[in-house]
């Protein structure tokens, strides 16, 4: 299987090749088809599968076919280093695609408030964010969410153990109620599957 067989969005594919990825590994070659194909999706995989780019690529084409110019997508991750990562990995892959995103997380200073502020309001296509620091921009009234048509849980087991399952559920109240949800996780305890329960509608599953 290669790339050229999901028929991305042709910058899309130029930027995916641009990174040196040549094959799909196995959770891609399983979720993307999944994704592309509108199904909810929860997937037990590690990081270092390629897990990021199996739920960004997809996505990602849904942005560039449906030429929208507002968020419709939003990833919540546990720590500010997954926030970044995910976002750099979005710079690279929409490198000729033109792709737009913002991490938003806590910590650093006033001017990276100020920073993922004006993100939020110039309607980036993606936003990735931890959900503390999300639901601050959501009650300060700059963040609305009503255009979301895609919302990704990325290491949900390692989000709920810092504490997040509240806000989680918060961010999610907010959320247009027809939606795609993905959610990936490297372990699958009950309390993983209630939360799956309560905010995925006929997900599909992977394991890796
Ligand atoms: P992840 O599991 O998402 O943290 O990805 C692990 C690493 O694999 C990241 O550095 C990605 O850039 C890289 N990667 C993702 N997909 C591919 C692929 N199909 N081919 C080569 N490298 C990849």
């Amino acid at each position: 299987m290669t790339f050229q067989d999901f028929n991305f969005d042709e910058q899309l594919l130029e930027g995916i090749l641009s990174m040196g990825y040549n094959t799909p590994t196995p959770i891609q070659a399983q979720a993307i088809p999944v994704i592309m194909n509108g199904d909810d999706l929860i997937a037990c995989a590690q990081t270092g599968t390629g897990k990021t780019a199996s739920y960004l690529l997809p996505v990602m084409d849904y942005i560039c076919k449906t030429h929208k110019h507002h968020t419709t997508t939003l990833v919540l991750a546990p720590t500010r280093e997954l926030a970044q990562q995910i976002d750099q990995q979005v710079e690279g892959l929409a490198y000729f695609a033109g792709v737009s995103s913002q991490a938003v997380f806590g910590g650093g200073d006033g001017m990276a408030y100020e920073q993922q502020r004006r993100g939020i309001q110039n309607n980036v296509n993606l936003l990735i964010a931890t959900p503390g620091r999300l639901i601050a921009h959501l009650t300060s009234g700059v963040l609305k969410l009503n255009n979301i048509t895609h919302l990704v849980l990325d290491e949900a087991d390692r989000m709920l153990d810092m504490g997040f399952h509240d806000d989680i559920m918060r961010i999610v109240s907010y959320l247009p109620k027809k939606r795609q949800t993905l959610l990936f996780s490297a372990t699958m305890p009950q309390r993983i599957r209630k939360l799956a329960n309560a905010i995925l509608h006929k997900p599909q599953q992977i394991n890796i």
